[in-house]
């Protein structure tokens, strides 16, 4: 069977150029999560990986942010017999999108990449402002840069090789004068 790690760097979501990250770090390497979700054989693949690491545990919500972590949350939920929530970004952090709240109880964090874990930070305060309790992070890819420490258990399906981050004074797109994309 073909890796996780195989299948995310053959999926063409990955791209070269310049460009600004949610964390405010520029990069010439980036993940475009949408682009493998067009692949729905893909992602289904890994996130039957992501959602298997979780099999067993107790989990009453699944809560994702944004376009492809909203679909992410949507999958794993549906495989651990979870409902799905969904958040989006406002101007203090992130907001619960919809009427129906969080249930009290053991709930999921999902993203599907990260530099530094920020999104997946700001839903587990979004969890636990809703009075439900934080069991764990999954992660579709990291960008191998960095330890993401969030303070509970985390689970990482890739740490891609190769990806970078630069503060903007040190990032080799803005040396060179290429627009960001
Ligand atoms: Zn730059």
């Amino acid at each position: 069977m073909t890796s996780p790690r195989s299948l995310l760097e053959s999926s063409g979501a990955i791209r070269h150029g310049h460009f600004v990250l949610d964390s405010g770090l520029h990069s010439t390497r980036y993940f475009q999560a949408v682009d493998l979700l067009a692949r729905t054989s893909v992602a289904d693949v890994l996130f039957d990986a992501v959602a298997e690491r979780w099999a067993g545990r107790e989990v009453n919500v699944v809560l994702g942010a944004n376009e492809a972590g909203s679909v992410m949350a949507w999958s794993i939920a549906h495989r651990l017999g979870a409902e799905p929530r969904f958040a989006r970004k406002s101007a203090d952090g992130y907001t619960l999108v919809g009427g129906a709240g969080i249930p009290e109880g053991p709930a999921l964090v999902v993203d599907d990449i990260t530099t530094t874990g920020g999104t997946a930070r700001h839903l587990l305060e979004v969890v636990r402002s809703n009075g439900a309790t934080p069991i764990g992070v999954a992660l579709l890819a990291t960008k191998g840069l960095f330890d993401v420490e969030l303070g509970v258990e985390t689970e990482v399906l890739v740490a891609l090789d190769g990806m970078d981050a630069y503060d903007t004074a040190d990032c080799p797109g803005c040396r060179a004068g290429e627009p960001v994309s």
